[in-house]
């Protein structure tokens, strides 16, 4: 079979169109393995995008999980203060504290009676040494 090129022979003007389509036929090529090329790129792409909206969502839900906890930690650390009469904030262990300077450690403020119920009562009504405790300070 023979090829174009064969055919084109010694003739000039055949010659220069056979290389102008041979040059075409050459870009056409390398357009579709670019074209491929950045369609394998944009795959992964999307791929590495999805996985990190995922994780995103994911770290997303753990923060307002911790925030919750904290939350729920920081209500639970003012009732006790209340409780025993300390600074919310730093329970009397912070100069810097705004509120106290550090010196608002138990006792030193008017205690929530209602919170005494809920956190401290009980401890004396099953810890027998902690009433003794309390009667020896008080007499
Ligand atoms: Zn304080």
């Amino acid at each position: 079979m023979e090829t174009l090129t064969q055919i084109a022979g010694e003739d000039q003007k055949l010659k220069q169109l056979l290389s102008i389509y041979q040059a075409h036929q050459a870009s056409q090529e390398n357009k579709t393995s670019d074209h491929e090329e950045l369609s394998a790129k944009y795959k992964r792409l999307v791929g590495v995008l999805k996985k990190y909206k995922e994780d995103a969502k994911s770290m997303e839900t753990k923060i307002t999980e911790i925030e919750t906890q904290f939350s729920r930690l920081e209500q639970i650390t003012e009732e006790l203060a209340s409780a025993v009469g300390a600074c919310p904030n730093c329970w009397g262990q912070a100069w810097s504290c705004q509120f106290c300077h550090g010196k608002g450690k138990p006792g030193t403020y008017d205690v929530d009676r209602e919170n005494f119920e809920q956190y401290i009562v009980p401890l004396f009504k099953k810890q027998a040494w902690a009433i003794e405790m309390v009667q020896k300070v008080t007499h």
